[in-house]
């Protein structure tokens, strides 16, 4: 599996993402800067943040030894098909565990992960809720032999690592970085690489995402053995659950391309910055704040 100088065996190593100043009337108005880090650039097939999640473990499994990779997910998870893609580069074999049943035609996710060789398996909802347990880890691991596990959505304490790097990539001193939360190990990861008197915002995607907060700080517990206070975490933009949009959030992304020639991932990227922007014009950022919004993915 070759694409664009990534030879079987490397992932490849991208330059710094770009940052990008976002020119537009509304923050004219609010006195407020807003810079894009454009991350969705990072790599042509382990895109954003699923390419900083994803490094230290690929670099760990490596050393290990190992010649598989597993992870979880649902049917339209960017972290298995970003999972996929690192193991067509590496040339290692992956099994990607599908939350629920098999529905054919495989959906486009499901089909470029097998294109990648991917190996599926489907696992049922109320087994997939315990997949973290020895019990259910260890069926699988009678059952495939040895593997590299990652986490749903990837996150565990190399990913936050990994995600940690981010803002020393910025070269203009800001106040607030912006990310969206999903799992939370991005923010975890971005909050921990942050400077004093520097904050981390992150915007759920989730209906009923409170408990959040304690992933974020569990994440950061397990890997820097503290949790920062420099974080937060907003609920009010998730526009009705995970993968779900409405008419205000599809008019914001038609709104935004049309002014910024962008189209935002709507079950990311778009929520997050529907929130900066209804933040902003609410008044919540000071004159002269200087934001950051991570652009997380394509
Ligand atoms: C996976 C993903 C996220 C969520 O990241 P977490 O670390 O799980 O919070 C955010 N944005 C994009 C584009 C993603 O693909």
């Amino acid at each position: 599996m070759c694409h664009r100088g990534h030879r079987q065996g490397e992932l490849g190593q991208p330059q710094p993402s770009p940052l990008v100043e976002l020119h537009d009337p509304r923050l004219s108005r609010a006195g407020v800067r807003l810079l894009l880090k454009r991350d969705d650039l990072i790599h042509p097939l382990l895109p954003g943040n699923k390419w900083r999640k994803l490094k230290y473990n690929l670099e760990r499994a490596a050393s290990l030894g190992h010649e598989t990779l597993l992870t979880f997910g649902g049917a339209y998870s960017n972290h298995v098909r970003a999972v996929a893609a690192a193991g067509a580069l590496l040339g290692v074999q992956t099994i990607g565990v599908i939350r629920g049943e098999e529905h054919l035609p495989l959906n486009d996710v499901l089909a470029a992960v097998t294109g990648h060789g991917m190996r599926l398996v489907y696992m049922d909802r109320t087994t997939y809720r315990a997949k973290s347990t020895t019990p259910v880890i260890e069926e699988l691991r009678q059952r495939f032999g040895r593997f590299y596990l990652l986490p749903e959505g990837g996150s565990n304490e190399l990913a936050v690592r990994g995600c940690a790097e981010l803002p020393a990539e910025i070269d203009v001193p800001f106040n607030v970085i912006c990310c969206p939360v999903g799992t939370g190990g991005t923010l975890a990861g971005i909050a921990a690489g942050l400077s004093a008197g520097q904050e981390a915002l992150g915007f759920s995607v989730l209906r009923g995402g409170q408990f959040l907060a304690d992933d974020v700080a569990r994440l950061q517990t397990a890997t820097y053995g503290e949790v920062t206070t420099n974080w937060v975490i907003n609920h009010d933009f998730h526009s009705g659950g995970y993968a779900k949009r409405n008419a205000q959030l599809d008019a914001f992304i038609d709104d935004f391309a049309g002014r910024h020639g962008m189209k935002l991932d709507w079950v990311y990227v778009a929520k997050m910055m529907r929130g900066i922007f209804a933040l902003m014009e609410s008044g919540a950022f000071p004159k002269g704040t200087v934001i950051i919004a991570v652009v997380t993915g394509p």
